[in-house]
């Protein structure tokens, strides 16, 4: 099968909706065999079997990305069935809005358990077959919000952003001799289905709209499709010199 991904597998995190779900598509696309796998196993089951425009179709399976033990036994289905992983792309994530005195303790806690701990988890599991095959690409999911930017009402999700930061490069030195590269991105404001539930929760959905694309210098949220080629370049041999690194995709956020 032509096109990028040819022969690899991947496994996603969060593919029911939004970057996720468009990294599923586009993965398939270039001939990747996908393993989509989503905690919301409705939206999830749309992608089953799809196979976007002649790519391999993309098999499903429902993953909490808070628990380890069905993560490791996943790790060992994949295994099985398709052999191991060579690109994983954790994209699991929570927008907490508010500052540190809108934060509770339990609220910190989930926010870096789902946006920090999972890639902790899932890496963990998925990492010792890339190692026995000799090499993969990691690619997780940061945001602008991050060490990047400080964003008003983005305590604890740009603390958990930065630390995804750390991890990615954590994860990069160790393994760089070893054929693993671990990269991550870090989109602006990107029009996904939690955006828009982001968005409605204002009292004035209409300005909110407006004031999120005045953050956006280019005059415009992104779309998913403006986040995906990032994601099959990383995912490919293209960007096989690149390891450790963090690359915005922003529409000008951080000009
Ligand atoms: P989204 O927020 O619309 O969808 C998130 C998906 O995560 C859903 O399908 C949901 O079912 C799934 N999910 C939630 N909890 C889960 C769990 N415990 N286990 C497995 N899956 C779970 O998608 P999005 O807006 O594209 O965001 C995806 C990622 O991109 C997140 O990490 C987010 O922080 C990051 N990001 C988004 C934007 C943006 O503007 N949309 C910008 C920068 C970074």
């Amino acid at each position: 099968m032509a096109g990028r991904l040819a022969g690899k597998t991947a496994l996603i995190t969060a593919a029911g909706q939004g970057i996720g779900r468009g990294a599923a598509l586009a993965f398939a696309r270039e001939g990747a065999q996908v393993w989509a796998t989503d905690v919301n196993a409705k939206t999830l089951a749309e992608l089953e079997g799809k196979d976007a425009v002649g790519g391999r179709p993309i098999r499903t399976r429902v993953l909490d990305v808070l628990d380890e033990a069905a993560i490791n036994k996943l790790a060992e289905e994949v295994a099985h069935l398709t052999g191991p992983i060579d690109i994983l792309f954790n994209c699991a994530g929570f927008v907490h809005h508010g500052t540190i005195l809108d934060c509770t303790p339990k609220d910190w806690d989930f926010s870096f358990n789902l946006n920090v701990k999972s890639m902790y988890f899932v890496t963990r599991a998925f990492l010792p077959g890339m190692l026995k095959k000799g090499g993969g690409s990691i690619i997780n999911m940061s945001s602008i919000a991050s060490s990047l930017k400080g964003l008003p009402n983005r305590f604890v999700y740009g603390a958990t952003k930065a630390a995804v930061i750390g991890l990615t490069k954590a994860i990069a030195a160790d393994y760089v001799k070893q054929g693993i590269r671990c990269n991550c991105v870090g989109p602006g404001t990107v029009d996904t289905p939690s955006l828009g539930e982001r968005i409605n929760a204002f009292a004035d959905p209409v300005q909110a709209r407006k004031d999120f694309v005045a953050r956006q210098p280019m005059g415009r949220l992104g779309s998913v499709e403006d986040i995906t080629g990032i994601l099959v370049f990383l995912a490919s041999d293209e960007s096989k010199f690149a390891t450790g690194n963090m690359y915005s995709i922003d529409g000008g956020m951080t000009i």
